[in-house]
């Protein structure tokens, strides 16, 4: 991206996390067939369990939606049992690949510093990295949200990212699967802090890199978030794995 670049399109992205059999496909192709009608102003992913991306990349092939990986691993090849690699991803149809989800810092124990190296694996397999940051309730009550939400955004993002395609995902854990939702201040508030981060770390084109927002999205709730200043996008994931929500939120942004 060039320091002229307009700004982009935002990003609806949908996180399946640990849920689709194969009958899941069928909500994939739905969403695809309502873009298809009613075709979106933003651009549209689905991230589902490894085991079905590369049957939903076929079944996408040619369609307004792209495919995501929830994960890799730094390296890419050799002996990581149960791991996936980037250039996996990439040969099973992914263009995306969210990393640092807060449910892959506190499950695996994943460090900021773990996601930066990650995101240079990624973007090297030729990955749009979606980095999530986000605060827990307790940091929230203690105060300290905006710092450690920043201090996610300095040590997750790695210089190489410069001139590169990739977003950042703000996700206050207490916000995730809970119906609970930032209050809008709450959501501006943080994302400018981001962008003032990404303008830091990045310059002119820290300015237009998409911020989304992600913790309880749905299709009653869309709207008034994605207007939000700052918010590039969303990060869905309950509400993802239902067509008519998830075409519901798209057609929000
Ligand atoms: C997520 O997992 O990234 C997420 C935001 O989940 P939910 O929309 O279900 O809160």
């Amino acid at each position: 991206m060039t320091l002229s670049s307009p700004k982009p399109r935002p990003l609806i992205a949908g996180n399946w996390k640990m849920n689709g059999l194969a009958q899941a496909l069928d909500q994939a192709r739905a969403v695809a067939a309502g873009l298809d009608e009613k075709p979106a102003g933003a651009r549209v992913a689905i991230c589902p369990p490894a085991t079905l991306l590369d049957r939903l990349s076929q079944a996408l092939e040619g369609s307004a939606v792209l495919t995501g990986g929830q994960d890799c691993h730094v390296k890419t090849s050799g002996a990581h049992t149960g791991d996936i690699a980037a250039p996996m991803l990439v040969d099973a149809g992914a263009a995306l690949v969210i990393l640092g989800h807060s449910e892959r810092r506190d499950d695996h124990g994943e460090t900021s510093a773990l996601v930066a190296a990650k995101v240079e694996t990624a973007l090297t397999a030729g990955l749009e990295p979606i980095i999530c940051v986000g605060e827990s309730l307790q940091q929230r009550e203690a105060g300290s949200a905006l710092a450690v939400v920043t201090g996610q955004v300095r040590e997750s993002l790695p210089a190489v990212l410069a001139g590169q395609a990739f977003a950042v995902a703000y996700e206050p854990i207490w916000a995730i699967g809970t119906g609970r939702v930032a209050t809008l201040p709450d959501i501006e508030e943080m994302h400018a802090a981001i962008r003032a981060e990404l303008v830091v770390l990045f310059g002119d084109h820290g300015a237009t890199v998409p911020i989304l927002y992600g913790g309880s999205v749905k299709p009653d709730n869309a709207a008034e978030i994605l207007r939000t200043a700052e918010v590039g996008g969303a990060l869905v994931g309950g509400a993802s794995l239902k067509a008519s929500d998830f075409l519901a939120i798209i057609a929000a942004a």
